[in-house]
């Protein structure tokens, strides 16, 4: 059996959104396993560089690049792909991370804030997709690494299940990606393909800290979470290179939830 820390060796991971939050947890643990990774950024070359630094000094990582690319744009996620391809020669594991909210009360939603977080948090899962499955079907399985020919791994949200008012283009991008994850495990598990969700709930990272930078909004927020924490990013990575590896081997067409028991209606503790 393979141990924590080598589970990933000789296998090339993209990270999308590597440059924040969530995916910079992700990118370390992927890398702590020993794979290669790709940081996919949009903006924040600087933060990705630095985590690309930091990775480069963990003894047991592979090697690490960085890369531009917008996600919800085709031909950039075409280049992402060719330039991790000629760089490491293989791709194994995809993870989808990167994601936008804005937020508006819907009868007063700008359609370019619907389209924007529908293009970002949904078409780019879906162009991410694409390409890994073509990538993962053109090699197969490499036997020498993995008993998977390829691992996709979408980062959802518990409002894939959770309905958010006044957040609706983001409920509606992740309630989507539930249905193109388990519609890409229906069709490519024939090809030893596996492909789950990880549907978090709050994590302190950049996306909502006027929640957790305002003591009134965190008291509130904490009534939503049965566990009474926000999580960490650091705690996300770590089921994402669990996911990646054969130990969860057997798990396909899944959202695993990492929410401290959010998705557990917690309103209703007290008899409702
Ligand atoms: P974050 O800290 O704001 O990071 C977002 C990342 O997405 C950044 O690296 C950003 O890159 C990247 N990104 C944005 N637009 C992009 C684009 N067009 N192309 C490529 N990359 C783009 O947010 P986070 O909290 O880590 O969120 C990461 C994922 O987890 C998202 O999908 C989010 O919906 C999901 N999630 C987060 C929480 C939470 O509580 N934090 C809960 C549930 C789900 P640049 O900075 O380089 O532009």
């Amino acid at each position: 059996m393979q141990k924590p820390n080598q589970r990933l060796i000789n296998q090339t991971c993209i990270v999308t959104g590597g440059s924040s939050g969530i995916g910079s947890a992700v990118a370390k643990a992927i890398a702590s396993e020993g794979a290669n990774v790709v940081i996919n950024y949009n903006s924040s070359k600087a933060s990705a560089e630095e985590l690309a630094h930091e990775i480069s000094k963990d003894k047991r990582a592979g090697d690490v690049i960085t890369c531009q690319a917008d996600v919800s744009q085709e031909q950039d996620v075409q280049r992402l792909f060719k330039t991790s391809k000629d760089q490491f020669k293989h791709i194994d594991i995809c993870v989808s991370n990167a994601g936008i909210q804005k937020d508006s009360p819907l009868h007063a939603m700008r359609l370019a804030d619907w389209n924007k977080v529908i293009g970002v948090n949904l078409t780019g899962q879906f162009l991410c997709a694409r390409a890994a499955l073509n990538e993962f079907m053109n090699t197969g399985i490499r036997k020498d690494v993995s008993r998977s020919a390829g691992k996709i791994i979408h980062m959802s949200s518990v409002h894939e299940v959770i309905p958010w008012a006044g957040h609706a283009n983001y409920a509606a991008s992740k309630g989507g990606i539930a249905m193109l994850m388990q519609s890409i495990c229906q069709g490519y598990a024939q090809y030893k393909i596996r492909c789950n969700s990880i549907a978090p709930g709050a994590i302190k990272t950049p996306i909502n800290k006027e929640v957790w930078q305002d003591e009134a909004k965190m008291k509130k927020l904490l009534k939503l979470i049965p566990y009474d924490e926000i999580g960490e990013p650091s705690e996300i990575g770590s089921v994402a290179s669990w996911l990646a590896s054969d130990e969860s081997e057997y798990i396909n067409g899944t959202t695993i939830y990492v929410d401290g028991g959010m998705t557990c209606y917690p309103g209703f503790t007290t008899n409702g």
